[in-house]
C-alpha cells in the first residue's frame, strides 16, 4: 500500500528536529526508515510530518570508546556496528547482534537509535542495553535502560525527545547471542544473550518474550549461587509474558527461552 500523505522536513540540527517534533504527537523522526516506513505503508502509522535526521550523520553517527564505555551515536547503522574494530574489540556481543539484524538492506540503513526508540520487543539492542545497564542519552537527559522501555512499542521518550546516543560498558569476556527464527534474516521468535562480566558474574537477557526485552535476573542469581547452565536456564521464564501468535504459542516461547538460555551459557566464548 502507499502511505497516507505527509509533510517532509529535513532537520539541520538536533535542536531544529526537536522544535519540529514539538509541533504535535503526529510528527515523527525518520532515521533508517526500516520500521517506520513499513508501518506507514500498512497505514498502521499515519504521521502528519516526518522529520528526517539523516543530514545529522556527522553529529549522530559515531562510535567512541571513552572511560570504560562504548558510546554510540543514534544514527550509527547496523553494518557500522558489525564492521567496527572498536565494537568488535570493546563489546563483541554488540557486533554479533548487528550481524544478525535483518538482511544487508536493513543493516545498511537501519540505526541503533531507531531500534531503541521504536521499542519493539524483538529489537535486539534493547536486550543488551538492559543486560549491561546501558544509558540512553536524548537531547534533554540521560535515561537508564531499565527506565527506558515501558511496554510494547512504548518508551520513556517524550514526543519531542530525540535519542542522540547509547552508552554501553566495555566488556569483552565470554558471550553469546542466539536468535531462534523461522527464516534466515528474520526477527527473533525468541532470542537470548549471555555475557560474562569482568567480575565473573553473568548477565542474561531475553528478546521478544514479553512486551519489552527482559533481564533474566533469576538465571543470573542461580548462576551466582553455583547452578549449572542447565539448572539456571530453568529460571529463564521468570518475568516473561510472551504472546501466542503465528510464530508460536506462549508456552512454546517460554520453552524456547529456557533452551536458548542453556545454549547461550554453554556456547559462550
Ligand atoms: C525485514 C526486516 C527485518 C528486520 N530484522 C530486525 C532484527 O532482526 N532485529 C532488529 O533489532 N531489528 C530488525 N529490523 C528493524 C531494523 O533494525 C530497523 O532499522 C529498526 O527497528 C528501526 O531503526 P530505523 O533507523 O530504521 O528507524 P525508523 O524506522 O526510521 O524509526 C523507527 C521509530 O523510531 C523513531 N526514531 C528513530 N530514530 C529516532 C531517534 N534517534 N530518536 C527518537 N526517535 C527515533 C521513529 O520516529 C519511529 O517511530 C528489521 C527490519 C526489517 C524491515
Amino acid at each position: 500500500m502507499i502511505p497516507a500523505a505527509f509533510e517532509y522536513k529535513r532537520a539541520s540540527s538536533v535542536d531544529e528536529a526537536a522544535r519540529l517534533l514539538g509541533q504535535g504527537d503526529d510528527v515523527k523522526v525518520l532515521a533508517g526508515g526500516h520500521s517506520l516506513i513499513p508501518l506507514m505503508r500498512l497505514r498502521l502509522a499515519e504521521p502528519r510530518m516526518l522529520v528526517d535526521i539523516n543530514g545529522l550523520q556527522g553529529e549522530l553517527g559515531y562510535i567512541r570508546r571513552d572511560n570504560g564505555n562504548l558510546r554510540i551515536g543514534a544514527l550509527t547503522r547496523h553494518y557500522q556496528l558489525q564492521q567496527s574494530d572498536d565494537v568488535n574489540r570493546s563489546l563483541p556481543m554488540l557486533a554479533e547482534m548487528a550481524t544478525e539484524v535483518g538482511d544487508e538492506q536493513v543493516r545498511s540503513l537501519g540505526t541503533i537509535g531507531g531500534v531503541l526508540a521504536h521499542g519493539d520487543p524483538a529489537g535486539d539492542y534493547g536486550t543488551l542495553a538492559l543486560m549491561l545497564d546501558a544509558t540512553i542519552t536524548t537531547n534533554r537527559r540521560s535515561i537508564a535502560a531499565r527506565e527506558f522501555f515501558k511496554g510494547l512499542f512504548t518508551t520513556a521518550l517524550a514526543p519531542d525527545e530525540i535519542v542522540v546516543e547509547v552508552s554501553y560498558p566495555v566488556v569483552s569476556g565470554p558471550h553469546k547471542y542466539i536468535k531462534f527464527r523461522r527464516r534466515m534474516f528474520d526477527w527473533a521468535v525468541v532470542g537470548v544473550g549471555a555475557q560474562k562480566m569482568d567480575d565473573g558474574q553473568w548477565r542474561v537477557g531475553v528478546t521478544n518474550a514479553a512486551p519489552t526485552a527482559v533481564r533474566a535476573a533469576g538465571v543470573e542469581q542461580a548462576l551466582a549461587s553455583g547452578a549449572s547452565p542447565a539448572e539456571a536456564a530453568q529460571q529463564a521464564t521468570q518475568g516473561l509474558d510472551p504472546a501466542s501468535d503465528l510464530r508460536g504459542s506462549a508456552e512454546y516461547k517460554r520453552h524456547l527461552a529456557q533452551v536458548l538460555t542453556q545454549r547461550a551459557l554453554e556456547g559462550a566464548t
